[in-house]
């Protein structure tokens, strides 16, 4: 089966292979294992030795979102609070709303297009507007729009006028370029294994700056989800030690996806195969008529947002029920008003598989008598009710 939804992505057979096996986490060898791959997280994110910290952290991709804002964020009730600026790009930045609302913190929205990314300048207005405001909240990649913002443009206004930035980089990173090295204003560049990097879900992974990790020492209002309290215990431990069981299987599948990424080219190559996959899913739609939410000027690698066929009983969890007949599955809730459907363009996959793909949908239409129509329904406007 080939999974097309926005991850846990399609694997390679080696990947899934290095988690067939029982592992000790707590075990010497494990705990070199862990910190060796911690390093290479380190590396890859264009960090510095002795001046940023790779951290790993058992659970999905919110976990970590929730553990950076808690940690580098002071709570509302605190001495000094923090207060985060959040740019309304989509579902993901929703999320990030929600998490540091519940975690009682303080939050600032920016309303944002949901068809064209950001601009820089109106992050630099609302940071201008309002000198409270500490950090600013932001997803590279939009997963629910398939929008890849601009993280240098607005990473540049963020830093000059001395504010923070906590970096939802989890549909983005391990292929679209990031280095923390570049960004001195970036406290946390929050990531997961099974979107880009192609390997399997778990844990998610923070690269912050040491030094702020020691400032924020003591703020998270959580033992679970605090990461200055994962450095520490890095540090009096070792930086393969566990506060608690981390998910080795996935882990050790991590290593083996690192091997390949290095092979393929690193990032840019991989950046490189996921624009061609875009470009071919795009170009193989148009001809069975359906077309993606978002100019292709705009529209960034990684998913895709597509018009629904105009037919009036069109039933998207059908279509997905017809199309995993076929070998493909993508995602069965949609995250626009509009009717749509979300088709991711990443994981172990080339053009073979999205001609596949594409073969596999125009079957799948022709099943459901949906053929031969073309979406027409209006771009943008936010789902109403619609969850991840
Ligand atoms: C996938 C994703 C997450 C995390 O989702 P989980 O289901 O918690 O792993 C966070 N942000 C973005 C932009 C994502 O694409």
């Amino acid at each position: 089966m080939l999974l097309l939804i926005p991850g846990p992505v399609t694997t390679h057979a080696d990947v899934r292979q290095a988690a067939n096996r029982d592992i000790a986490p707590w075990d010497q060898t494990s705990r070199a294992e862990i910190g060796a791959l911690l390093e290479r997280l380190r590396v890859l994110a264009g960090g510095v030795q002795g001046v940023h910290a790779a951290l790993s952290l058992p659970g999905s991709g919110h976990f970590v979102v929730e553990a950076a804002l808690r940690s580098f964020l002071p709570a509302s009730a605190s001495a000094a609070p923090g207060c985060i600026l959040i740019p309304e790009t989509g579902q993901y930045s929703d999320r990030m709303i929600r998490l540091a609302r519940e975690a009682g913190r303080r939050v600032v929205t920016l309303p944002a297009s949901l068809t064209t990314p950001l601009a820089a300048a109106e992050v630099e207005a609302a940071l201008l507007a309002d000198p409270g405001i500490t950090h600013l909240g932001l997803v590279y990649s939009e997963t629910s729009t398939g929008i890849v913002h601009d993280v240098a443009g607005i990473g540049a206004v963020v830093r000059a006028l001395g504010r923070r930035m906590i970096l939802d980089a989890v549909s983005a990173f391990g292929a679209l370029p990031i280095s923390i090295a570049e960004h001195p204003e970036i406290d946390a560049l929050l990531f997961t294994a099974n979107k880009c990097l192609e390997a399997l879900p778990g844990f998610g992974m923070a690269i912050c700056p040491i030094a702020r990790l020691e400032a924020a020492r003591g703020q998270a209002g959580s033992w679970t989800l605090d990461l200055a309290d994962v450095y520490r215990n890095s540090i009096e431990n070792g930086p393969g030690a566990a506060r608690f069981t981390p998910p080795i299987q996935a882990m050790a599948a991590l290593a083996v996806a690192l091997d390949r990424l290095d092979a393929e080219g690193g990032p840019p190559a991989r950046l490189a195969r996921y624009r061609a996959n875009m470009a071919a899913l795009l170009d193989g739609l148009a001809a069975l008529g359906l077309h993606p939410m978002l100019d292709r000027a705009v529209q960034g690698p990684i998913i895709a947002n597509i018009r629904a066929p105009a037919n009036p009983d069109w039933d998207l969890p059908a279509f997905v029920d017809a199309l995993k007949r076929h070998g493909v599955v993508i995602s069965n809730f949609r995250n626009t008003e509009a009717p749509s459907m979300r088709i991711g363009a990443i994981g172990a996959i080339g053009l073979a598989e999205i001609h596949m793909a594409v073969a596999a949908i125009g079957r799948a239409l022709e099943d459901c008598g949906w053929s031969g129509q073309n979406g027409t329904a209006a771009p943008g406007g936010r789902a109403q009710g619609m969850s991840a």
